[in-house]
Order: C-alpha cells, then sequence, then structure tokens
C-alpha cells in the first residue's frame, strides 16, 4: 500500500512527527465494545508500545511507531469496526457525541442513531474522502455532558425532544462552533449533514489545497460568505423547506464547563443504574487497561465503554449493586474517578518529543507536575492546568486556571514556561509572565496552590475566584517565594 504522509493522520495514512510515527484510530461517537478494547490492546502489542492517548477529539492516537501498521492488522481493525473498509473515508469517520448519549438523566434525544446513520452515509460515499481530515462532525443530545462547546465544523445542538439547533464551525481555529439561525427536526439533520458536507466538497473542489492542507469548512464559508453557502446547501437538498444561514453569538453563557462533569459516579436515566467517568492521565490508557476496562464493561457494564473529549473514559450501565466492586477494580488498574485529583484536569499538548514546534517537554513536565501535586496535595476542588510547547494551544483552547506556554528565545538556551493565571486580566497576565525553567514548575504551582489554600475565603471558593482578588504583586510575591 502506498503510503501519502499527511499533517493530520489516519489509520492508513500515518504522519511523520519527531518521535516516529503518528496515527488516530477514529472512533465514531467515541463508542467502543469489549471486542474492539481487546484488538487495541492486541494492536499496542503487536506495535511494542506501552501505550495510546486518547485525544481531544474522542479518538485514539499512538504516537512513536518505528513503521507503517501491517495491510493484515489494517484489515483486522476494519474486521472490528476499528477502521473503515475504504481508505479513502477513514479519516472523515469524526464524529464527537455527547459521551453520555443514551443514559444521560437530563438528555433531550439519544443522538446514536443519528451517528450510526451518517456513519452508513460516508461509508457508501468515497468521493467525500477529498475532505480535510480535520473535518469534523459533533451531535449534542441536550444533556448535563454537552460538547457544543467543542471545536467541530458542524454540531446539531439538541433544543427540544425533537428538534436541533445548527451551528458551524467558521470562527477562528480552536473556537467553538456557532448557532446559524437554523432549527431542524430529527429527520432533516441527516440531509442537513450530507448537504453541507457535498457542498463542503465543492469548495475543496474549487479552492483547491494539496493533500497535506486542505482548506476547512470555515474558509470555503469565507470563500461564498455565509449567505452564498447557504444559498449551495440549499440547492444540494432539492426539495426541502428553506433555510436560511445567518451568523449569531453564542449564547456561551449557557455552555458552562463540562470537563469534570463526568467524572465519578452518576445516576444514569434508566433507574437503579450508573456510569462512572475514569480519569486517564493525559489521555494515557496502558494495555492493562484497556483490557482491563473492556472486561469490566463486558462483565458489570452492557459491553460498551465511551471515550470522552476531555481525554477520559466512561463505563457506562453498571447496576448499583455492583457499583462498589466496579469501583474497587477500577483502583485495581491504577486509575481515578474523581476530578479533584491532579491528574484529572491536566492537559498537554504532543511537546518536545513529538512536535517540531515545542521550546519544551510539555508530556513529561505535566507527568512530574502531577506526581509532585499528588504527592503534596490532597486537592477538594478540580484545577484545570495546561501544558502547551508554543503558544499555538493545541491540547486545549479554552482557558486553563494555570497556563504554562513553552517559551525558546533562541536555540542556545533551553526552553522554560511563561505562566498564565486565569482570574488575572489580560494586561496583568501580560505583565505577570513569569520565565520558570522546567524543574521549577511543580514547586512554583505548589506554592500557588498552599496560598491559594491557606487563603480562600472559604473551601468553596475556586482558584480562579481567589486568583481575580489578588493583586498581580500579590502573585507574582508567591512564585518569587519559591
Ligand atoms: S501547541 Fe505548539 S508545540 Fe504543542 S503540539 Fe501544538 S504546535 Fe506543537
Amino acid at each position: 500500500m502506498s503510503v501519502e504522509r499527511s499533517i493530520c493522520p489516519d489509520i492508513y495514512h500515518p504522519a511523520v512527527a519527531r518521535d516516529g510515527l503518528l496515527t488516530r484510530l477514529r472512533i465514531p461517537g467515541g463508542v467502543l465494545n469489549e471486542f474492539q478494547c481487546l484488538a487495541i490492546a492486541q494492536l499496542l502489542e503487536s506495535t511494542g508500545l506501552e501505550y495510546l492517548q486518547v485525544t481531544n477529539r474522542a479518538n485514539l492516537q499512538l504516537r512513536g511507531l518505528a513503521q507503517d501498521l501491517a495491510p493484515d492488522l489494517l484489515t483486522r481493525l476494519a474486521d472490528c469496526g476499528l477502521a473503515a473498509i475504504d481508505p479513502a473515508v477513514d479519516g472523515i469517520r469524526n464524529m464527537m457525541l455527547s459521551p453520555t448519549t443514551g443514559f444521560d438523566a437530563q438528555e433531550l434525544i439519544d443522538v446514536r442513531p443519528l451517528a450510526e446513520a451518517w456513519y452508513e452515509y460516508l461509508t457508501h460515499h468515497p468521493e467525500l474522502g477529498v475532505l480535510s481530515t480535520k473535518f469534523s462532525v459533533g451531535v449534542d443530545g441536550g444533556g448535563t455532558v454537552g460538547i457544543i462547546d467543542r471545536p467541530n465544523d458542524i454540531t446539531l445542538l439538541a433544543v427540544s425532544d425533537n428538534g436541533f439547533s445548527l451551528h458551524l464551525g467558521i470562527g477562528e481555529r480552536g473556537d467553538a462552533p456557532v448557532p446559524v439561525g437554523v432549527r431542524l427536526t430529527l429527520a432533516e439533520c441527516l440531509p442537513m449533514l450530507v448537504a453541507i458536507a457535498q457542498s463542503y466538497r465543492q469548495g475543496i473542489e474549487l479552492l483547491g489545497g494539496d493533500a497535506r492542507r486542505k482548506p476547512r469548512l470555515r474558509d470555503v464559508v469565507r470563500h461564498w460568505g455565509l449567505t452564498g453557502f447557504s444559498e449551495i446547501v440549499q440547492r444540494e437538498l432539492a426539495g426541502s423547506r428553506r433555510f436560511i444561514f445567518k451568523n449569531l453569538a453564542p449564547d456561551r453563557e449557557s455552555y458552562g464547563e463540562n470537563g469534570d462533569r463526568h467524572l465519578g459516579v452518576h445516576q444514569q436515566s434508566q433507574t437503579g443504574f450508573y456510569y462512572l467517568g475514569i480519569v486517564l492521565p493525559l489521555g494515557r490508557w496502558t494495555i492493562d487497561q484497556i483490557e482491563g476496562l473492556g472486561k469490566i464493561a463486558a462483565r458489570y457494564g452492557s459491553g460498551h465503554i465511551r471515550l470522552t473529549p476531555w481525554q477520559n473514559i466512561i463505563v457506562p450501565d453498571i447496576n448499583e449493586r455492583d457499583l462498589a466492586r466496579v469501583q474497587e477494580l477500577i483502583t485495581d488498574l491504577g486509575l481515578v474517578q474523581t476530578a479533584n485529583h491532579p491528574s484529572s484536569l491536566l492537559r498537554a499538548c504532543a511537546g518536545a518529543t513529538g512536535c517540531q514546534f515545542a521550546a519544551t517537554d510539555t508530556q513529561a513536565d505535566a507527568i512530574d507536575l502531577a506526581n509532585y501535586l499528588a504527592a503534596k496535595f490532597s486537592l477538594d476542588r478540580p484545577l484545570n492546568i495546561h501544558f502547551s510547547g508554543c503558544d499555538k494551544s493545541c491540547a486545549q483552547h479554552d482557558r486553563a486556571d494555570i497556563t504554562l506556554w513553552g517559551h525558546q528565545p533562541n536555540p542556545e538556551q533551553s526552553g522554560s514556561y511563561r505562566l498564565s493565571i486565569a482570574g488575572l486580566t489580560a494586561e496583568a497576565e501580560q505583565e505577570s509572565s513569569d520565565i520558570l525553567p522546567p524543574e521549577r514548575v511543580p514547586i512554583a504551582i505548589g506554592q500557588l496552590i498552599d496560598t491559594y489554600h491557606d487563603h480562600r475565603l472559604n473551601p468553596q471558593e475556586s482558584f480562579r475566584a481567589f486568583t481575580s482578588r489578588q493583586s498581580l504583586a500579590q502573585l507574582q510575591q508567591i512564585l518569587h517565594a519559591v
């Protein structure tokens, strides 16, 4: 098989990274069954890798491969639904669902059938293989754990028990999609997805671009204008009622913070059943843990697990009587189930081992920090910390409580971090851009947390609320006291 290198790989087309080949398994809807877990564990064993990573698109990523995956391995993955049968469309099997759809106690619509219908359509339309492999569709069932704030190209948000609001990712890179003033019934959703995808394909054919960098949906919409794009979509929808896209301001207040809502034990919509949200530090999932969670899902659940866009795992459908036992088994796998653990809301991009733009080894530095904090602190509230190897912020575009940006003024100097603390004004943040060598990061952040614990107004005051009460001078004093 000829291998075309891409900057956004799929399982048939790995990309070259600093640490070897990088490839991704697109998991439609983030749903895996016990047999797929077994196949993934076997895949890891055959490649000699110790772990893979759940990505912030709820897909799976393998880094540091010595060579392309063998054809028989690819066939096995396709046979169990972990790769497209047609390599042309593997890269666009990128559908993100609310990870609790089907059992979320607040959900308006179970969106899994829509995801299956979309995947079925993709499977039979290889012409859509020309779309960017970053093209992504999200469907949010309107429940407690939403994905409307995730940066998808298209998101359908359930707003009633038979109605969706259409959102398009036409802002800047990393922005959440915005509503375009279109309400759809459930029956209208698939035709609309098809019409947008086919219109996007026409735009790609017009604008060109090579296999490595294809225009994104937002580029096509900018080329035609939202009204012009809307007209082309309408032509694709021949015979349907009329829709006109308008760029509306998103109601960001309603998006909320979803990153930790799924962690821990939660009651399902089905009486007597629970789901467990489990933390994977930096999304890392080892062979033992993959096999172990697959077995737990088969023995105590419905045989399925869910990947989340926050790089974690959910095991659903656990009967109340088995909860304690399942929690024990998960702990035995070395996994935690609380948002208050230092690993829970830690994010890091590929960093120096995987990315040519990185000034620092973000993954190793993040693990060092998590280990330091876990040994020294017992957090009673979640703390969101983000390591980025440069200012592109691939791992997390939304604001963290603490963000560390890799910084290397010239190649002779080793990389260090600029530290940014949420709660400060943009101006103050600029001024507070302290430079920390990686080895000082754990102590400096530990000092910040110590001060927060000692001086917050009450145990309910968040880190962000606390820091917004501090002056810049006070925060700098804390950092320089170490
Ligand atoms: S944030 Fe920068 S260093 Fe990190 S993966 Fe993205 S481009 Fe590379």
